[in-house]
């Protein structure tokens, strides 16, 4: 298994904002979840497209991957033509960047023991760039002061900056699954304040497993996150809201909660999990039990009940029209779009209530159809 630095770049959004969480999550079970192995895979193949395209000798990992399918070719695809053009437009401004790929970056001169993988590394003269590729859904991942890429930067300077005059860094997150590429420049002098300002003195707090605990959105990756007793009164300050004084809560009152929706259901849901895990190995909840879920009723072997039914006289299979993930894979995109085009149309989605920092353009209420008539 790859060791992980203790104070991982990756990690350092959680760390940085609650340090003496890198010493408790340190000492926890790493446990593999089937989405980490996807993207691992998934960088695999990242990785191997750009260094063919780059005209190098390497091996098509592809039948020894974990997970694979269309998308993930997709996305690779994506991710290796984004690089290839960012390789391109670099050379409008040097004649011979030099580029890395999966490279090794050490930033242990700020953190302790730290180091990271940088995906791929431009270095154009005096610009450096920076790509991540992510295959994560679930939180879209912005560039802006990005402490994963910021720390990958500074591995890239340690390697280069004697080399190449490097003034300035740009640094880009490509997640494909989200349609989100963010980009964010910075200069060195910037980027080297903010290490020596905060990364190294807040590294050093979390290396020893100190400094002060704090609750937020970051707490979603933390291996400690259902059992944490700072997330458990964060949240709890909730409970906390004086529901007793007015008979209703005023629209001010849910503009207060709103914002911690999200985050008090995600933290009992996790509570919900750790509970039933801990149940599961015999602990016991005064007033709860383990009871079995609804199941529903399924064969034991499909091709034995196919034989049955056609023996009896019965046709077991019913014919289904394939869904459009599935016929885009048959016919390819451009026929697909060709033949099919014509048929598509996308529903409108059902009204989400968002946070105003949300990316989508805000549709009309009905309350502004009524005010515009
Ligand atoms: S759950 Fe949140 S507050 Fe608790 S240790 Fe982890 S990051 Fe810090």
């Amino acid at each position: 298994m790859a060791k992980h630095a203790f104070l991982s770049a990756s990690a350092s959004h959680r760390w940085l904002e609650c340090p003496p969480s890198a010493k408790l999550c340190s000492e926890q079970e790493d446990r593999a979840s089937p989405y980490a192995q996807q993207g691992t895979d998934c960088h695999e193949l990242c990785a191997y497209l750009v260094e063919k395209e780059l005209g190098k000798d390497v091996t098509d990992p592809t039948e020894n991957l974990t997970y694979f399918d269309q998308e993930m070719q997709d996305c690779a695809e994506g991710y290796c033509s984004f690089v290839m053009e960012q390789i391109e437009e670099a050379k409008k401004h040097c004649q011979d960047p030099q580029v890395l790929i999966e490279q090794r970056l050490d930033f242990s001169r700020w953190v302790e023991n730290g180091f990271g993988t940088g995906d791929c590394v431009i270095v154009a003269d005096d610009v450096l760039q920076i790509i991540d590729y992510k295959h994560g859904l679930g939180v879209l991942v912005s560039a802006e002061m990005n402490p994963q890429m910021m720390c990958y930067a500074l591995g890239a300077l340690e390697l280069f900056d004697g080399i190449y005059d490097i003034n300035s860094i740009q640094m880009t997150i490509f997640q494909p699954r989200r349609e989100n590429v963010s980009t964010c420049n910075i200069t060195k002098d910037e980027l080297l304040s903010w290490a020596d300002e905060i990364l190294k003195p807040t590294a050093e707090l979390a290396y020893e497993g100190k400094g002060e605990f704090k609750a937020g959105e970051h707490c979603q990756f933390c291996k400690v996150k259902a059992t944490c007793r700072k997330r458990a009164e964060y949240n709890l300050e909730l409970a906390q809201y004086d529901f007793e004084m007015p008979p209703t809560l005023e629209e001010t009152e849910v503009t207060a909660i709103l914002p911690k929706i999200d985050s008090l259901i995600s933290w009992v849901t996790d509570i919900k999990e750790y509970a039933l895990q801990q149940a599961l190995s015999g602990t016991h909840y005064d007033g709860f039990k383990v009871v079995e879920g609804r199941a529903n009723r399924k064969y034991t072997d499909d091709d034995a009940v196919a034989f049955a039914a056609k023996d009896a006289g019965f046709d077991p299979y019913e014919k289904k029209l394939l869904g459009i993930t599935a016929m885009t894979a048959l016919m390819g995109k451009k026929k697909f779009e060709e033949v099919l085009g014509k048929y598509i149309t996308k529903p409108q989605g059902k009204p989400t209530l968002v946070p105003e920092s949300d990316k989508r353009p805000a549709i009309n209420t009905a309350y502004e159809d009524f005010s515009e008539n």
